[in-house]
């Protein structure tokens, strides 16, 4: 987070969308900022402490690849409410570090790779925008990369309404 400005990103913006023909003199922008962790900010997040707990993007639990954070704030709250209802808040933390950390942490540790890699003299991004537009296995192949799209699809299939049978009697 802070590594580049919001007018640095708007003058990055603009300039693409000059150059590859879009008008901009009607066009109304719209933006909202998402927290995108490194590796180590992962590594040593602190989400809750005496008093206090940090669930969804307010704990930076977005995945930095894709900026996927639905799962991860639905998660997070029921791991954060869970750890509450027994009286055990340190849970949480405990829980976040098994569950979720790990799979944003990888996310992290790819996503300066993913955004400023290259391949055959193109961005890495570049590539695979144009490999999945051509090809439906590398689409499904896309679909099923992300972490939190398989969750989501997981959570559609009615473990929601599962979750507290499946809290631990502790
Ligand atoms: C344009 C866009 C597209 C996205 N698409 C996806 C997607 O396709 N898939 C995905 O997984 N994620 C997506 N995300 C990310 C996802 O929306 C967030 O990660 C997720 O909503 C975080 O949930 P949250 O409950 O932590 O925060 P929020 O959804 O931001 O909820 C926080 C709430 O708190 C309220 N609030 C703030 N301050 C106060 C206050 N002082 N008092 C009272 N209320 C307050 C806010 O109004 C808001 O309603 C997208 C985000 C954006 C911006």
């Amino acid at each position: 987070m802070g590594e580049t400005s919001t007018a640095e990103l708007r003058r990055v913006l603009e300039k693409w969308l000059e150059e590859n023909g879009f008008r901009l003199d009607e066009a109304r922008f719209y933006s909202h900022i998402l927290p995108s962790f490194r590796a180590q900010t992962f590594e040593t997040l602190e989400v809750s402490a005496e008093g206090w707990s940090m669930i969804g993007d307010s704990a930076g639990l977005v995945d930095p690849i894709t900026g996927e954070g639905l799962y991860y704030a639905l998660r997070s709250a029921e791991l954060c409410a869970h750890a509450l209802l027994v009286e055990r808040p340190e849970q949480y933390r405990a829980q976040l570090k098994d569950e979720i950390l790990p799979e944003l942490k990888l996310a992290a540790s790819l996503s300066q790779r993913f955004y400023r890699g290259q391949i055959f003299g193109d961005s890495i991004l570049e590539r695979m925008v144009a490999l999945t537009a051509q090809s439906a296995s590398i689409r499904d192949l896309m679909s099923d990369l992300s972490p939190a799209i398989r969750a989501i699809r997981i959570y559609a299939r009615g473990s929601i309404a599962s979750c507290p049978q499946r809290w631990p009697k502790d």
